[in-house]
């Protein structure tokens, strides 16, 4: 199976972004997009549309791919998910920008200059998001994150510090 691209609707914003720390190829349903837009958006993209709105999965006859959720928090809709993709969350840990799904690429020795001298010592990597023109560094909160995707990838859904 090729590695699946999604599209989460709006309401599943935080799976997306933990698809996105892990790897995945995500996009995120503005707010307001109509229920047509994200099908046609999906197929055009060839992205699965996620969703826990029935009513979204009512495109499921049309020409959309849509995966219809049911578990209520992040841990158990990423478990769910897991069961319909063999999801790895440890495929490629940060290497997509959270905030807009752009790769990330190495930062280069003038980006570098952005990470703050109290992170520098416990930073070994930096990325930068050329969409978004920003400088991420592994902070206490990406290695929060980390344990998490840790945690996902044994099967254990629980949300590091949480
Ligand atoms: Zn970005």
């Amino acid at each position: 199976m090729p590695t699946p691209r999604f599209l989460c609707d709006e309401m599943l914003q935080r799976l997306g972004r933990w698809l996105r720390a892990a790897g995945y190829d995500t996009a995120i349903a503005t707010p307001g997009d109509e229920d047509r837009a994200l099908v046609e958006q999906a197929r055009d993209e060839g992205r699965w549309l996620v969703t826990r709105d029935r009513h979204l999965a009512r495109f499921r006859n049309g020409d959309g791919r849509i995966v219809l959720l049911e578990a209520n928090d992040t841990p158990a809709l990423a478990a769910e998910l897991s069961t319909r993709f063999r999801i790895d969350w440890l495929s490629a840990p940060f290497s997509r920008c959270l905030d807009c799904n752009t790769p990330l690429r190495p930062a280069t020795a003038e980006q570098w200059q952005q990470v703050p001298e109290s992170a520098l010592a416990r930073s070994t990597v930096a990325r930068y998001c050329p969409t978004c023109d920003k400088v991420f560094w592994e902070g206490s909160h990406v290695r929060r994150m980390r344990h998490t995707l840790e945690h996902f990838q044994r099967g254990e859904w629980i949300i590091a510090g949480d």
